[in-house]
């Protein structure tokens, strides 16, 4: 396959032009131009953020897309799918409250919000997954499923159960429906490791499934209860929830590829990836630790696949904001060495994820035919 190509500018201003005006430019340059929205109904894809969460992209990025579809002649929505945990976006009332809590309201962003799945996760479209390995259909909610068009805008961080949240991270994990995430992640349930836990209930009280109980002040997973949504792990204040299969990290990420192709194949599509505010887990947590590495720019493109690589790379090729948890693991001599063939592979999502494989994904994504890993990156001033 021939290389992939990707846009990139930096967040440095010049002159009159704002950054949303620049962001505008980089799509431009990069070929938005060339899909034809005529009429459609375009589908941005979008995290709105847990409430307390301030990592999250803000609505402004989202209106200069919407308004540039517009232009273009299109009829764009910000979407997303509710969340299988407890936590403020798990139904379309929540979800939609969450997302007005954080900016994202038809005042601000010039277009309506619909939530994909509906009221309660529920209103889904099993879509064919060509070539999967893993998964023949995808349950995808219905508004994105039915979308003529997919654009995705992606805050890059890191995430508990994927690693690295991207491209396929947004469009793959968070298109599926409640029911769509529960089989991606069906195939990792966690572990608890005892002598670290110290019976605190944390993990207890966020698990919306009754996956996991403290019992004689130790967590135990319930097996036949657990979904295998990596919650716990997010929350537990002492790192003793751990995924607990190989191969589920890296049938994770390559289910999450094989749902992003079957929402993206066949239909025009186009990917935009901030690199900022590099939280070291996901937006959707209700609270953003310290970036691990300073602002990039942002990444734009055609293939979700060299889209996703090229922000990986940048990332790993920052240096480590000493002051964040990242620089915290690489003074804990236990974990550094832990984490030793991560930190030779200058893999920044597997030093602070060390359980997991998004790499795979990617890999995968190649082996689908949804695109490259191999880019040229074009920079634009
Ligand atoms: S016990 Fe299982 S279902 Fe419950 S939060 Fe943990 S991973 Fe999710
Ligand atoms: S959150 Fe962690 S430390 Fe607290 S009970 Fe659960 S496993 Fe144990």
């Amino acid at each position: 396959m021939e290389k992939a190509k990707v846009y990139f500018t930096n967040l440095r201003t010049k002159g009159e032009e704002s950054l949303l005006q620049k962001l505008e430019r980089l799509m431009k340059k990069a070929g938005f131009e060339e899909i034809d929205f005529k009429d459609k109904f375009v589908a941005v894809k979008i995290h709105f953020g847990e409430p307390g969460n301030l990592a999250y992209l803000r609505p402004n990025w989202a209106r200069t897309v919407c308004d540039y579809i517009k232009k273009l002649g299109g009829k764009p929505f910000l979407t997303d799918c509710n969340t299988l945990y407890v936590g403020g976006r798990k139904n379309a009332i929540d979800h939609l409250d969450s997302a007005y809590v954080n900016g994202y309201n038809p005042l601000a962003t010039g277009v309506q919000t619909i939530i994909a799945d509906g009221l309660r996760g529920l209103d889904e479209r099993e879509l064919p997954v060509p070539g999967g390995t893993y998964c023949k259909t995808a349950k995808i909610g219905s508004a994105l499923a039915e979308a003529d068009i997919v654009i995705s805008m992606s805050h890059v961080k890191g995430h508990v159960s994927a690693g690295f949240g991207g491209v396929l991270k947004n469009i793959g994990m968070g298109g599926g429906s409640r029911s769509g995430k529960q089989a991606m992640h069906s195939d990792g349930t966690p572990r608890v490791i005892e002598e670290r836990c110290v019976g605190c209930r944390t993990c207890e009280k966020n698990c919306a499934h009754e996956g996991i109980k403290v019992v004689d002040r130790k967590a135990r997973i319930n097996e036949d209860k657990c979904l295998g949504c990596g919650r716990c792990i997010a929350v537990c204040p002492k790192d003793a929830i751990q995924t607990k299969w190989d191969s589920g990290k890296e049938a994770l990420s390559c289910k999450i590829a094989e749902y992003t192709w079957a929402i993206i194949n066949g239909k025009p599509n186009f990917h935009i990836a901030f690199v900022m505010d590099v939280s070291p887990d996901c937006d959707c947590d209700g609270q953003n630790d310290l970036p691990i590495v300073p602002d990039v720019g942002i990444f734009a493109g055609f293939d979700p696949v060299a889209v996703d690589q090229a922000c990986a790379d940048a990332v790993n090729a920052q240096s480590i904001n000493e002051g964040s948890v990242l620089g915290d693991i690489l003074r804990d001599s236990r974990k550094r060495a832990e984490r030793q063939k991560m930190i030779d592979d200058k893999d920044v999502f597997r030093m602070l994820h060390p359980n997991t494989a998004w790499a795979a994904g990617l890999e995968h994504g190649e082996k689908l035919g949804m695109g490259t890993r191999e880019y040229e990156l074009i920079t634009m001033n």
